[in-house]
């Protein structure tokens, strides 16, 4: 275990280092600790209490805001506690530590021939991914990573370590599945419970011309109902490489077989304006590594990033206007083709 006090060597790189984002906030913790076992969390968690400090926790550390950078406070930083602690094939369980990328987990299992619904890019822990609720691959038939958590270890604020499950300390249990930076513990282990890998994980791409968001954005609000459970639905608008803008229509599927996958992926065949694409690849099998390092390559490190999200059930002419907004407002994208090395 490392302790880095404010102002000593290394706290600088280490506060760096606790946000992936590069526009990381203002804010300075006093102590970062830099735990590799529970013990440490306890120690850190009792030592923070006795000087009147709030504590605060990193695992991956792909927070979008940083929660965790607080002024005064004690980090509690998880990133190498990172293991895959044990995969159980008969009872279809795992166990793994916080600071475990899912990938890991997900290469953990893949021996087993075994799956958890991990988040799309690569890099994303599972500490605070699976904190908010988690939204992975093939997450529309699995549901919310946080529903497949069967039990996790807790540092309270006291500095005990209990195990919360549905059946011991139930309370805690339930606060922790949706609370993300809110939760009031230190998660040391999660208990998942894991799935049967699909027979096929398969990828279908179109590439279309910015002229032509109004007829593709319209048929994608209207197949987005019918859109079999196993696939997920993307449509992105980005510089292509060559500079100009295009949209990008994806479907990933997870499915019981290949058949299957042809079948729920035929629906992105039936663009009106399909004959128009720039590209189609209409079918094409992809393992889940390949999944998150292809979604991994549109955030590269060392960027700093702003988000937005809207939810919305509005119809797609009260929307198409906001997106050809988006569209003419696109920056022209060098910073991502300079990281990705095209310029
Ligand atoms: C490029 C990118 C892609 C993403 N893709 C997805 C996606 O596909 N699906 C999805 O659902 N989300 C996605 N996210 C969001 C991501 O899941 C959350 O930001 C999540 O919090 C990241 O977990 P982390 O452990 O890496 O983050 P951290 O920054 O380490 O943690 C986030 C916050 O959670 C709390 N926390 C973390 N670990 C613990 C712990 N062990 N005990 C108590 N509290 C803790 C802390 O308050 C911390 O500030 C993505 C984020 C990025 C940056």
């Amino acid at each position: 275990m490392s302790e880095l006090k404010r102002g000593s060597s290394g706290y600088d790189e280490a506060r760096e280092l606790a946000v992936w984002n590069q526009l990381r906030p203002e804010r300075f913790p006093d102590l970062i600790v830099q735990a590799e076992t529970e013990d440490d969390v306890i120690r850190a968690v009792k030592e923070a209490k006795a000087a009147g400090r709030k504590v605060t926790v990193r695992s991956g550390g792909h927070s979008w805001s940083g929660h965790h950078l607080r002024d005064g406070t004690t980090l509690v930083d998880l990133s190498k506690m990172n293991s895959v602690i044990s995969v159980d094939a008969d009872a279809m369980t795992a166990v793994a530590e916080p600071g475990c990328y899912g990938t890991a987990v997900c290469a953990a299992l893949d021996e087993h021939s075994l799956f958890f619904p991990i988040g799309h890019c690569k890099g994303v822990g599972i500490g605070g991914y699976l904190l908010q609720g988690g939204y992975g691959w093939n997450g529309r038939a699995l549901g919310p990573a946080c529903s497949s958590i069967e039990a996790i270890d807790v540092v309270t604020a006291d500095g005990e370590l209990v195990r919360a499950s549905e059946t011991e300390n139930p309370d805690l249990f339930w606060a922790a599945r949706g609370s993300g930076p809110g939760f009031f513990g230190v998660v040391v282990r999660f208990h998942l419970k894991v799935y049967p890998k699909s027979d096929t994980v398969a990828n279908g791409v179109f590439v279309y011309p910015i002229e032509l968001l109004e007829e593709v954005f319209t048929w994608l609000h209207q197949i987005g109902p019918k859109v079999g459970i196993e696939m997920e639905l993307m449509a992105l608008i980005h510089n292509g490489f060559e500079g100009d803008k295009e949209i990008i229509v994806s479907g990933p599927v997870f499915a019981d077989s290949e058949d299957r996958a042809r079948e729920v992926m035929s629906i992105l065949e039936t663009c009106p304006v399909l004959d128009q694409a720039k590209g189609a690849f209409p079918y094409g099998p992809i393992t889940v590594a390949d999944l998150t390092e292809a979604v991994y390559s549109t955030y590269p490190d060392n960027h700093r990033y702003c988000v937005d999200n809207i939810w919305t059930h509005a119809p797609a002419e009260d929307l198409i206007p906001g997106i050809k907004r988006i569209a003419e407002t696109l920056p022209d994208g060098s910073s991502i083709r300079g990281a990705l090395g095209l310029e």
